[in-house]
């Protein structure tokens, strides 16, 4: 496998559109020009220079400084960080077999290549040597550099550096099998997702789903290229509005266990990849002194320690289960006087929800989506960035993209200076990874000169049907918000080291441009412009609007539920001090005994398909940051309300200097308070969920 990777003697690196200097406008990756078989000889020369460059680091002779040693590893390693993000882009957004096996053999290796670097013995020295001089090194540091130079540390501690020989040879070894791990369990979710389609042949298999919902599925069908009329695929966005809408009690069942069975069973079980991966973390998290994987994980975050995440869990879980079991009693009364005869099942629940909630709140069936069209809520994303932060943009169609359904933007600064480009890739398609992102091509910097990000937004919705508008629900509108709010992050980013850049900050921290940036979407200011109906040009009208707000609180017990039960189980998972002969769907289930899971309910993410966890260390111990992020921006968003105007300038303007452009250039603490002036509070959270007064 390894000859793979060795540069061929007969490609010189100018053949490679990868390693040839990029002259597409803003230096975007020429992607018309890139095929899967260039990326094994491009990462091979990028690992090759990161290396060189790392040993003339921590080989030269002079003292070290912040300059010679910090800096210089912030300068080093810029092919591959190209020749990685736009391969990961691929990975994600646009996959093939050839992307999918060089995936395997690269992420490995990847990891390897980072953790020889992290734990290098004479780089942490000279790392340590400058922490621990006195006022920093040879001069003082700026307030930016005292950060950055403290993330070293802290990053190369927290690999490992400071062990012998031995424990960090296991720990190399622990790293590489478990990037090896994490990769498979993605593509078994992927094979599983792409592999699965509920086939709606006749009428009376669409029975219930309003128009938009047919034409989506007319439109899935046609996407995976398949003979059926119409089908149900295993994305999020096709599945649970089918669940919430078609009246065959029997189809959603149908379609429910084949979604919860996602990575669980047959070819693409991932049982045995979650239990040596939690195996692994606990053996990993000993080695660096610490008693279990989430210890060491939230060591490094905004919460600190399992136990504050757990707490604040514990004050949401309990208002709403009891919320929850309400909600389940509602629906079956509903049944009953329906004259049905049965219990309400976990594939019941949205579709009997879906009625409550308009019968309560009087809303219609498939009333919102018509006026939730694609290309409108991207232009009102656009446009509550430009009543906050006075920034625009401007479509380009010279830049090149992955895929033809990708659309571009320039970004501007109210100045009109450039601040990136931003690429949107919004529908789902076979070759795309499920749920929705965001991520970059290149992040911002100024440490030599002045560089501005490449961001993109990944989705899945459905086309629209017939070259009609692509409908969004109300989710899918919050989803383009959040994942918008998170280029923001990257796009407004204005540090000068790439370490701490953007999205360069704690993971339960992470969220909070994101989730706040949702809150705008459901303002009349922004509804009442471009929530317009796709027929008729009509604005949503203001009862609409008011029974969008009211309904907003509806079936929050289960939203809660499913949810905070994730975020249980995954620390759960991580709070094992030995995790020999792990059974996880017997672990899962016991987890969710513990804390009374209502039996109707499902969490959100079962172990078998739960990627934020498993797919990667990223999110592992870490599920409960939705909810810490939405303390911070509950209460960030209450800051404007305080001020009687959702786009108060001088909130906005705190926001974008202390929030949106500082990346990590201060701890999670210190940002919010600069911002805010204190430190949340969870009473914003608990009244925006419609627990507060169930919580007591
Ligand atoms: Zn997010």
């Amino acid at each position: 496998m390894m000859t793979n990777l060795s540069p061929s003697p007969t490609r010189t690196p100018v053949d490679n559109p990868l390693l040839a200097p990029w002259d597409t406008p803003h230096a975007a990756p020429p992607f018309g020009a890139i095929r899967p078989e260039h990326f094994a000889p491009a990462f091979a020369a990028a690992f090759a220079e990161h290396r060189g460059e790392i040993e003339g680091v921590a080989g030269q002779a002079a003292a070290p400084t912040f300059d010679n040693t910090v800096a210089a590893l912030e300068r080093a390693g810029r092919t591959l960080a190209r020749v990685s993000s736009a391969f990961f882009c691929l990975v994600g957004a646009h996959s093939n077999p050839a992307i999918l096996a060089l995936e395997r053999e690269i992420v490995p290796r990847l990891t390897a290549h980072w953790d020889a670097i992290h734990m290098n013995q004479a780089l942490f020295a000279r790392i340590a040597a400058i922490k621990d001089a006195p006022s920093g090194g040879a001069r003082a540091l700026d307030a930016e550099q005292a950060r950055v130079l403290d993330r070293y540390f802290t990053t190369f501690r927290r690999a490992g550096a400071g062990l012998d020989a031995a424990a960090r040879g296991r720990l190399a070894e622990i790293g590489e099998r478990l990037a090896a791990l994490g990769t498979q369990f993605s593509q078994r979710v992927l094979a599983d997702e792409q592999g699965w389609t509920l086939p709606l042949e006749a009428e009376e298999d669409l029975a219930g789903l309003p128009e938009h919902l047919r034409a989506a599925a007319r439109a899935a069908a046609q996407e995976c290229g398949l003979a059926s009329p119409a089908v149900v695929t295993l994305s999020r966005s096709s599945v649970e509005p089918f669940l919430a809408f078609s009246r065959r009690r029997d189809l959603r069942e149908k379609a429910f266990r084949a979604w919860i069975a996602r990575g669980e069973g047959g070819a693409s079980d991932n049982t045995g990849i979650i239990a040596e991966t939690v195996r692994l973390r606990t053996e990993k998290a000993k080695l660096l002194g610490y008693p279990t994987w989430a210890d060491y994980r939230l060591d490094d975050a905004m919460a600190k320690t399992p136990a504050a995440a757990r707490a604040l869990l514990a004050k949401v879980w309990a208002p709403a289960r009891t919320r929850a079991l309400a909600e389940r009693d509602a629906m079956q009364e509903m049944i009953r006087a329906e004259g049905g005869n049965f219990a309400l099942a976990s594939w019941d629940w949205r579709y009997f929800a879906e009625k409550l909630r308009q019968e309560r709140c009087d809303l219609k069936e498939g009333e919102i989506e018509p006026y939730l069209q694609l290309d409108r809520m991207i232009t009102a994303a656009f446009e509550t960035a430009r009543r906050l932060f006075g920034i625009t943009a401007t479509p380009r169609r010279d830049v090149p993209v992955w895929h033809p359904d990708v659309r571009t933007w320039e970004i501007q600064a109210a100045d009109g200076r450039h601040l990136g480009l931003f690429f949107g890739d919004y529908f789902a398609r076979p070759s795309k990874r499920s749920g929705a992102w965001m991520s970059t091509l290149r992040e911002q910097e100024k440490l030599d000169t002045e560089v501005r990000p490449l961001v993109f937004n990944v989705m899945n919705f459905a086309k629209g049907a017939d070259g009609g508008p692509a409908l969004l629900s109300h989710d899918d509108a919050r989803t383009l918000f959040h994942e918008f709010g998170h280029a923001l992050h990257a796009l407004l980013s204005d540090v000068t080291y790439p370490l701490i850049s953007g999205t360069g900050v704690a993971t339960d921290f992470v969220e909070l441009p994101s989730q706040l940036y949702e809150q705008w979407l459901d303002t009349p200011e922004i509804l009442k412009t471009f929530a317009v109906h796709c027929r008729t040009g009509e604005p949503m009208p203001d009862a609409l609007i008011a029974k969008l707000k009211a309904a907003r609180t509806f079936n929050q017990g289960f939203a809660t539920v499913e949810y905070v039960a994730s975020a249980i189980v995954d620390l759960d998972y991580h709070a094992l001090t030995t995790a020999e002969d792990l059974d996880p769907a017997a672990f899962e289930r016991a987890a969710l005994d513990r804390i009374g899971m209502p039996e109707e309910i499902v969490m959100r993410h079962r172990s078998p398909h739960f990627s934020h966890v498993f797919a990667g260390d990223h999110y592992s111990a870490a599920y409960y940051s939705y909810m810490w992020s939405e303390v911070l921006d509950a209460d960030a968003f209450k800051a404007f309300q305080e001020t009687g105007n959702v786009f108060d300038r001088a909130t906005a303007e705190r926001l974008h200097r202390h929030i949106y452009s500082a990346g990590g250039s201060r701890t999670p603490d210190e940002a919010y308070a600069a911002f805010r002036g204190r430190l949340p509070t969870e009473d914003a959270l608990l009244q925006r969920r419609g627990l507060a007064d169930a919580a007591g």
